[in-house]
């Protein structure tokens, strides 16, 4: 029997097994898959934005009044460099998101697994766990083969629904769901939005630095600068990561979500009403179609100006009037795109909604419903923001787990 079962091994299971075994106690890692740390591999694109500088509460969002920021304070920016530092990852800072200078992730996942080995970590892969049972003071981890594994203390770490090929399929929401927690209702995050709009087909392919804004039953909830890719169906890009929070909640609580572009955000809207004037004036005799080329995406003039309802686009552009040049102004500093929610968990990056942390004393991250059980990383209702955010989630409340149950 060992001291402690931490069932996934993730990047939150990882650092509690690291955490725990430092702290003397026999760690026993149980992992679904043939591998553990098989999603660390595909973040930040390969490169694994392991963490951010700038850890801030407006960073991190969950359903719970609770003060969600305190397990961030106690395992801050400084106490995760020092440890990958100590494992061997150097940061590459790159605006406040961390990288590690090799940027690879699969080094990230290389000194884990050393580290674990060389603490001695018992790791079982292909171990799919289906129950938990506390029997006097036991905990029983029974899995889909049939097999039971018992240890005085466990720390359930499965990690949301997002991108199931990595793992991921909320069963370990039923399995908790059973010991008396709650699910708030999960939805995918970090992923890109679907938009029957006709202009996503037309500009696929094609990236713009904009604001965008999510629109919430005509309430703009929030705004995010950065690049947008348009794809087939939708709008994808980081700016567009940063809000899909708001469309995903958008769509399950069925209300109407919209993305506005903001194509020229340094300037305001008399501004640009005035720079179209200026453009007009120093080439009257060129074609509406050529009037904004050289200042936007060639492949996104003929939408935006289609969106404007400006037609005959070959002619003079000192044809246009005023409306149509207030039209025009409208898209520029407001692209509409009604969307019909996101690509789903299957494409996206992280969970929102999850185990109720109103059940978690996140001093120690240990259930408020069972004893000597603890839950860490992505199966909480915590998320973070793209940038590192999500990761340093799941290493600070695996380290506060891994130490507080060596207690
Ligand atoms: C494509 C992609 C890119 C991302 N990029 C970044 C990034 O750059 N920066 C960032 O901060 N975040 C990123 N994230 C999010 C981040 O990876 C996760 O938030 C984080 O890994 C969550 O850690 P976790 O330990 O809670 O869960 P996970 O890392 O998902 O681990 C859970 C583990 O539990 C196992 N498991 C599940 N159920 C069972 C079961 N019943 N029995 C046994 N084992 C089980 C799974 O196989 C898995 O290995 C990305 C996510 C994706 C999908």
């Amino acid at each position: 029997m060992n001291d402690i079962i931490i069932i996934g091994g993730g990047a939150s299971g990882m650092m509690a097994a690291i955490t725990a075994a430092r702290e003397g106690k026999s760690v026993l890692i149980l992992e679904r898959l043939n591998r553990i740390g098989k999603k660390i591999l595909v973040t930040g694109n390969g490169r694994c934005n392991v963490s951010n500088t700038n850890l801030k509460p407006e960073h991190f969002h969950s359903r719970s009044q609770k003060a969600i920021f305190g397990p961030i304070e106690a395992f801050d920016y400084g106490k995760t460099e020092a440890f990958f530092k100590e494992l061997g990852i150097e940061p590459l800072i790159e605006g406040t998101k961390v990288y590690p200078r090799s940027e690879q992730a699969n080094s990230v996942l290389d000194v884990l697994r050393m580290e674990l080995e060389e603490l001695e970590v018992d790791v079982l892969t292909e171990v799919k766990v289906v129950g938990l049972k506390n029997k006097k003071s036991v905990w029983e981890v029974e899995a889909e083969s049939g097999e039971v594994y018992m240890a005085e203390k466990v720390i359930m770490a499965t990690g949301g629904l997002a991108n199931a090929s990595l793992g991921c399929d909320g069963l370990g929401y039923e399995i908790l769901k059973k010991l008396g927690h709650t699910v708030i209702p999960t939805y995918p995050i970090l992923v890109h939005a679907l938009s029957s709009s006709p202009y996503c087909k037309m500009m696929k392919g094609t990236k713009v630095k904009a604001v965008a804004s999510a629109y919430v039953n005509g309430k703009c909830e929030r705004e995010e600068f950065g690049e947008v890719l348009f794809t087939e169906d939708g709008l994808s890009g980081p700016a567009i990561f940063q809000i899909s929070r708001n469309i995903s909640c958008a769509h399950i609580q069925k209300k109407k979500a919209m993305v506005t572009l903001d194509l020229v955000p340094e300037q305001s809207y008399d501004e640009v009403v005035a720079m179209i004037y200026e453009r007009i004036a120093a080439k009257p005799e060129r074609s509406i179609e050529l009037l904004l080329m050289g200042f936007l995406n060639k492949r996104v003039i003929v939408p935006v100006l289609k969106c404007a309802d400006i037609n005959s686009i070959h002619r003079n552009c000192d044809t246009l009037e005023y409306e149509e040049v207030e039209h025009l102004v409208k898209v520029l500093k407001g692209f509409p795109f009604e969307t019909q929610g996101t690509r789903g968990y299957k494409y996206a990056q992280v969970t929102a909604g999850g185990i109720s942390v109103d059940e978690i004393d996140l001093e120690t991250m240990a259930s408020l419903k069972a004893p000597h059980l603890y839950v860490t990383g992505e199966i909480l209702d915590v998320d973070g923001d793209c940038g590192g955010y999500n990761l340093q989630w799941a290493w600070a409340t695996g380290y506060i787990a891994g130490i507080n149950c060596s207690k």
